[in-house]
């Protein structure tokens, strides 16, 4: 019986023991279980309202769809500032953001997942600018695939006859002059030759002039003596008589007579056929035209535009390209803004020379 109330007595405090046990596991358990219910309502919570802050904001509503909206479509690419200004946009949209989390920021982790946001944003506009990168570095590889064409077309240039290349004619009127120099130096700079139609009575006020341009390699032509189209052109002989005198001066300055020869404001209408008959006899070339520059008229630098559109639209035609310009300070201030033109357009420099035919205009 002792056996068996003592037996009695263990089985019980087994029993009591296995039920507290279970109690105890049941009350972790529910601990637990609440503890783990609340912490998923909580962290749904702040997902929530995380989301509505997030809808709030303007840049996490407009940028992301906008940036994925549109990548890299063909409306897209053909509109670079369209795309740099969206770009621009959410860069300052993203500045408001980071400035607004910092006053909503209530749970730390909601701050991590907005600058996760952030960051995914500065991402797209990194994403937003590459094409325009791209587009550069193929504009680069485009240059850089061009260069060698470039360099090609320019190497089969030097490679060309000469006497292939475009020619342009420079010629001046009325020296020489105080500027004649200052021609002479641009003229050199741009290893170009012209040619000068001198009076006489300044061929004897600057006989120095007259004698750089023989020396340096330019043409010498004769313009005559009084300028005056009524003495000039009152009769054939007056004409020649004028161009002899003038040759004359300048034989005595340089040692050398000349063949060329232009009439004051050119040949029409004054040069009739037995005036050009007259001087041809006398063994001159008379030479007008192709380009008037109107750098007399004008005075200023706008000669040159003047000029630089008579010379494109002279481009597919045969005959030379002769310039009028004249012994002017305002054509010498503006004359390497010319010749640069001429130069990157493949023009050389040449001076007239008697073996050609004469440019004349056509008088009835
Ligand atoms: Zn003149």
């Amino acid at each position: 019986m002792r056996e068996s109330i003592g037996e009695a007595r263990q089985k019980a405090g087994k029993r009591e023991a296995a039920v507290l046990l279970v109690l105890t596991l049941v009350t972790l358990f529910v601990i637990f279980g609440t503890w783990h219910v609340n912490k998923i309502k909580a962290n749904e919570a702040m997902g929530k309202q995380h989301k509505e802050e997030i809808k709030k904001k303007p840049y996490s509503q407009k940028t992301p769809a906008s940036l994925s909206s549109h990548p890299k479509t063909a409306n897209e690419s053909k509109k670079p500032k369209e795309k740099t200004a969206t770009a621009a946009n959410a860069g300052t949209e993203i500045q408001i953001a980071k400035k607004t989390t910092a006053h909503i920021s209530t749970a730390t982790q909601s701050q991590k997942e907005t600058n996760n946001i952030q960051e995914k944003n500065e991402t797209s506009v990194k994403k937003l600018k590459t094409p325009k990168r791209i587009k550069i570095e193929n504009k680069e590889t485009k240059k850089a695939a061009m260069a060698p064409a470039v360099h090609k077309s320019e190497t089969k240039q030097k490679q060309i006859d000469p006497s292939e290349r475009k020619t342009v004619y420079l010629t001046f009127d009325d020296g020489p002059s105080h500027v004649s120099g200052g021609i002479l130096d641009i003229l050199n700079q741009f290893q170009a030759k012209a040619t000068f139609f001198m009076l006489e009575p300044n061929i004897l006020r600057f006989p120095e002039a007259v004698k750089r341009m023989d020396q340096e390699g330019q043409a010498l032509g004769l313009h005559g003596v009084s300028h005056d189209p009524k003495k000039f052109y009152r009769t054939k002989e007056t004409v020649v008589q004028e161009m002899d005198q003038d040759n004359l001066a300048l034989q005595k300055i340089t040692g050398k007579k000349s063949v060329l020869i232009r009439t004051p404001y050119g040949s029409a209408p004054y040069m009739k056929p037995a005036y050009q008959d007259a001087v041809r006899e006398h063994g001159y070339q008379l030479w007008d035209w192709t380009i008037d520059s109107k750098d007399w008229s004008f005075r200023s630098p706008q000669y040159v535009e003047y000029s630089i559109v008579q010379i494109k639209n002279m481009e597919h035609r045969k005959e030379p390209v002769v310039i009028l310009l004249h012994e002017r300070k305002e054509t010498l201030e503006s004359l390497p803004k010319l010749l640069e033109y001429l130069m990157k357009n493949r023009y050389q420099f040449k001076r007239i020379e008697p073996a050609m035919k004469p440019v004349t205009f056509h008088v009835s």
